[in-house]
């Protein structure tokens, strides 16, 4: 795509670079910005605001969330739900465009949402296109002008502000530029960790990257047989006996380990362990039945057992747990053959079974890779932005947005949240400072 003059020749007030959920945000509130302004402070006639994409359409990676269909928010949203060397940056962020304000700017948009009784945010239609679709028609709107296949390979700074280069020769001036180009995971969206490089050349220091809200991988043998087996449970990742973190919801077993929604939010904790200088002694503990006690279960075995002594053992837990996983414990806690009589089961049998189902043991090996990965932990180290307005501290006329910073949140809407947060508040604060000066 060949560009038009006025961008080539000017010196555009703010330049955004990815057209993520982050930038595109920025590209709103930037370009709200100045068509409410009545006489323009800058020479970029009519497109005050420019947005650099790489790939041949923006928001390519919003379609893809939740299923398709968009978690964008979560009520509520809470400081601890967010990750970053540098908390104090989510935080006031989040404090400035927080969770009721970012469904308001929705509504604004003309997006009406719903929110589940998990309190995640959902378009009302369940439909990821509605997002994009709605940004899109907004920002052709307003000032901006959206530039498609254009990769930034080089920021060079310059008197007035920067020089942006973009892989196919084009070259753009800017008085300031929006980093908004995600991180590593999920590279089949677009985002290959140019933005640390871009900005580590200008001087900015990155925190190791590392993929988070990803399926976990465990030995082999632990979940033999298990494979497609979906179950409601409470998962529990523990680090030398001792747990760190614990989660329920639907479990799901796979040739490599484990996946579903509360897999996810124990991977962070996974990777940190496995990147310290104690990376061993890491486990899953399982608990199948999270809504029964011991003592039910055992209540419940013992009714079985002495009703039906003559059945096969392979029968014991039918009626209250998923067939094989039920075959699996019996066999590995009592070490006896399936076609045993359950009547030849003592009440220690019994008892070590009912502990056993809420306490299964798995080894965790480690965790998918960038590919699988929902989300970047670490990135461009958020303690030299800003935490009121996210420009630089180390070069002035730089901001950041979205998942390049280093901050990521839990599963549930909150990097989303997230990216339309900091998004806002990078092109609302580049937009002004151009205008102040
Ligand atoms: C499968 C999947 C499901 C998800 N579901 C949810 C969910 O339901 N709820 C939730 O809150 N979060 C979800 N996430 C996470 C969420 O989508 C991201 O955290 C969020 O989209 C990050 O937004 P961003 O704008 O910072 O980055 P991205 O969305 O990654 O956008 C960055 C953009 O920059 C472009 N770019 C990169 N480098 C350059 C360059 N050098 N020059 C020009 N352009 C460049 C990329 O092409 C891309 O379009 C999901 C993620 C995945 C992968």
């Amino acid at each position: 795509m060949s560009v038009d003059p006025q961008i080539s020749q000017a010196i555009i007030p703010v330049v955004i670079i990815g057209g993520g959920a982050a930038g595109l945000a920025a590209a709103i509130e930037a370009g709200q910005y100045f068509a409410g302004q009545t006489t323009l402070a800058h020479d970029s006639g009519s497109y005050p605001v420019v947005l650099l994409e790489s790939q041949n359409r923006v928001g390519r990676k919003i379609l893809a969330t939740g299923n398709g269909r968009c978690n964008l928010s979560h009520v509520p949203l809470t400081d601890s739900d967010y990750h970053s060397t540098e908390q104090i940056v989510p935080n006031q962020i989040l404090r400035r465009f927080d969770g009721p304000k970012t469904l308001d700017w929705f509504r604004s948009l003309g997006l009406f949402c719903r929110i589940d009784d998990d309190g995640r945010v959902f378009p009302y239609s369940y439909q990821a296109a509605a997002v994009l679709d709605i940004l899109r028609l907004k920002i052709e709107q307003l000032p901006v002008s959206v530039l498609t296949e254009k990769p930034v390979t080089h920021v060079k700074r310059e008197q007035q502000g920067f020089r942006i280069f973009t892989a196919d020769g084009t070259t753009i001036r800017a008085h300031t530029a929006i980093l908004a180009t995600g991180g590593l995971a999920a590279p089949a969206f677009g985002c290959d960790g140019s933005g640390y490089l871009l900005a580590q050349a200008l001087g900015h220091p990155i925190i190791q990257p590392f993929p988070a809200l990803v399926q976990i991988c465990t030995q082999k043998e632990d979940v033999k047989g298990l494979e497609g087996i979906r179950i409601e449970g409470t998962a529990t990742l523990e680090w030398q006996n001792r747990p760190l973190r614990c989660e329920t919801g639907e479990i799901l077993f796979t040739n490599y380990g484990l996946s579903g929604p509360p897999i996810l939010q124990l991977s962070r904790g996974v990777q940190q362990v496995l990147n310290s200088d104690k990376p061993n002694g890491l486990t899953i503990r399982i608990d199948f039945l999270p809504g029964l006690d011991e003592q039910a279960i055992i209540g419940w075995l013992t009714e079985r057992r002495n009703q039906n002594p003559e059945r096969p053992l392979e029968h014991l837990w039918t009626g209250l747990l998923h067939k094989k996983i039920g075959q699996m414990l019996t066999k590995k806690i009592l070490g006896i053959s399936l076609a045993s009589q359950a009547g030849s089961i003592s009440d220690d049998h019994l008892d070590r079974l009912a502990r056993a189902v809420k306490n299964e043991c798995l080894t965790v090996t480690g965790t998918r890779g960038w590919r699988e990965a929902q989300v970047t932990a670490g990135g461009l180290s958020a303690a030299f932005f800003n935490p009121e307005t996210l420009e630089s501290t180390l070069i002035p006329g730089l901001y950041a947005a979205g998942e390049v910073l280093d901050v990521d949140g839990d599963c549930g809407g909150y990097n989303l949240q997230w990216a339309w947060s900091s998004g806002r508040c990078a092109g609302y604060e580049a937009a002004l400072a151009v205008c102040s000066k």
